[in-house]
């Protein structure tokens, strides 16, 4: 059964891997990967602001993502 979260959306165009969203999420529900920062925890994403707001190059907006499964992650 599909289940819809909303979620943070990460430019991974202009990210800069600096870490910043990972270290400051309250929920640790994001990790740096090889392929930059995920939402790997989207059930413990609280949709508090806190990685939108200290990402220093504005690549994290709050839109709506839908995900599925509690493990995959598709970009709106
Ligand atoms: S919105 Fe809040 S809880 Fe969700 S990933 Fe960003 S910092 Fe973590
Ligand atoms: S805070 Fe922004 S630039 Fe830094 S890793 Fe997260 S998304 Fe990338």
């Amino acid at each position: 059964m599909m289940e819809m979260w909303a979620l943070p959306e990460i430019d991974l165009e202009s990210c800069t891997r600096c870490g910043r969203c990972v270290t400051d999420c309250p929920e640790n529900a994001v990790s740096l990967t090889e392929d930059g920062p995920i939402v790997v925890h989207p059930r413990a994403c609280t949709y508090c602001g806190v990685c939108e707001t200290v990402c220093p190059v504005g690549a994290i907006s709050l839109f709506y993502t839908i995900s599925w499964d509690g493990d995959a992650v598709a970009s709106s």
